[in-house]
């Protein structure tokens, strides 16, 4: 396999830091991206000529054109990006402020977002790379409590898949993926509780509990995540969307039923929805 240089934001914790290790142990470059660079002198002891450890904030605007004329100074290319940098909210859209609305979108959407913008034309004139960009099982489906993280995810989903169309013609292929749950630190520091409204005690709570208790009991393991993901990558037929773990695959594919289902039961209601020719 050729060396390949893969730039990933937050490499300071759980995927990102099992990204970088998968890519290392690859015998790939790695430009380790975080918010605090010091959290990244392990990564960088384990291979100092193969990483670059680099300050990115994601949400702070301009970082991440720094980041990515520091990794094309160093290594003078990115083939892989993986926007991996997120954090998590639990509450109902009620007991959710819009300033955390606004703060949760600024990372999970809109930095991803500024990421792509500053590495498209390093990738566009490679004619060659490839853009991950971690969303979630809550990507393509919610449930109580999680609207404003899903919204975060939904809006990077729509986003990827527009860009795929607009990037294949330059080489690059754009990979979505949904994890389920895997053991990071997601859980931990990571997920912002909303001050809890007791009227949505029977809608929420459960929501709110599980995302407390899942914390270092998810089953799925970061380094599987990192080698799934190079292998779908590398794969000819790249798919649009790579579900991780059991219960991806099995609440994606339930929720894909159910959206079929609806679909069919309420064609004919929306289908007939046209002017009519006679009043034209
Ligand atoms: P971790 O909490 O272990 O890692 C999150 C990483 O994101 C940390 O490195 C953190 O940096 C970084 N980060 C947060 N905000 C910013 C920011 N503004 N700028 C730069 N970096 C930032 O959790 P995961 O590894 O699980 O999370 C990685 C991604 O995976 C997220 O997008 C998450 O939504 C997604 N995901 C995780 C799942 C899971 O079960 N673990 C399931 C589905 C999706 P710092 O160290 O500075 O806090």
């Amino acid at each position: 396999m050729t060396k390949q240089v893969w730039f990933i934001t937050g490499a300071s914790s759980g995927f990102g830091e099992a990204f970088a290790h998968h890519a290392l142990s690859a015998g790939h470059c790695v430009v380790a991206t975080a918010r605090d660079i010091a959290k990244l002198q392990g990564l960088v002891e384990a291979a100092p000529d193969r990483v670059l450890a680099h300050r990115l904030d994601v949400a702070k605007s301009g970082e991440a054109e720094a980041a990515v004329k520091a990794a094309v100074a160093r290594f003078g290319r990115i083939d892989v990006l993986i926007n991996n940098a997120g954090y998590g909210v639990v509450g109902a859209v009620e007991e959710t402020p819009d300033a955390e609305l606004r703060a949760l979108m600024d990372t999970n959407f809109f930095g991803a977002a500024e990421v792509i913008r500053a590495a498209l034309p390093i990738l566009r004139a490679q004619r060659a790379g490839a853009i991950v960009n971690i969303s979630s099982m809550g990507g393509q489906m919610s449930f109580a409590g999680f609207s404003a993280y899903s919204a975060s995810k939904f809006a990077l989903e729509g986003l990827s898949e527009a860009l795929a169309a607009e990037v294949a013609p330059f080489g690059i292929k754009v990979l979505i993926v949904e994890p389920g749950q895997f053991r990071t630190n997601l859980a931990g520091g990571a997920m912002r509780h909303m001050p809890a409204n007791d009227a949505y005690r029977d809608t929420v709570g459960a929501t709110r509990e599980f995302a407390h208790t899942m914390h270092h009991t998810q089953q799925g393991d970061p380094l599987k995540a990192a080698a799934a993901i190079a292998k779908a990558i590398e794969a000819e037929h790249t798919p649009l969307r790579l579900q991780l773990g059991q219960d991806s695959v099995d609440a994606i594919r339930a929720h894909s039923e159910n959206l079929l289902a609806d679909l069919r039961a309420w064609e004919t209601v929306a289908i007939d929805t046209r002017i009519d020719a006679s009043s034209e």
